[in-house]
């Protein structure tokens, strides 16, 4: 099985618990609860506002990680995933 990730903040979704949820409460497959919940998005971040909150995240949860590295590697990513795809 192919490892899926949010389509709008790239979390890991290796948990059927941290998937987003549809209006019916059904799970929706593409995105986590964070950014998705009750058939909207939480939130009407723009992939900018979104890259520096998981910059932010991410440099919290990895002491030592350079914010600059990680938010270079988000800008490559983030434009691939599902919510940002023009
Ligand atoms: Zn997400």
């Amino acid at each position: 099985m192919e490892l899926e990730f949010c389509q709008s903040c790239s979390m890991p979704l290796h948990d059927s618990a941290i998937h987003g949820c549809e209006a019916d409460s059904s799970p929706n497959p593409h995105y986590c609860k964070y950014c998705y919940q009750n058939g909207a998005f939480t939130s009407g971040m723009t992939m900018k506002e979104m890259i520096d909150f998981c910059t932010l995240m991410m440099v919290q949860a990895n002491p030592g990680m350079a914010a600059q590295q990680a938010r270079e590697r988000m800008h490559q990513f983030f434009p691939l995933l599902l919510r940002w795809k023009k």
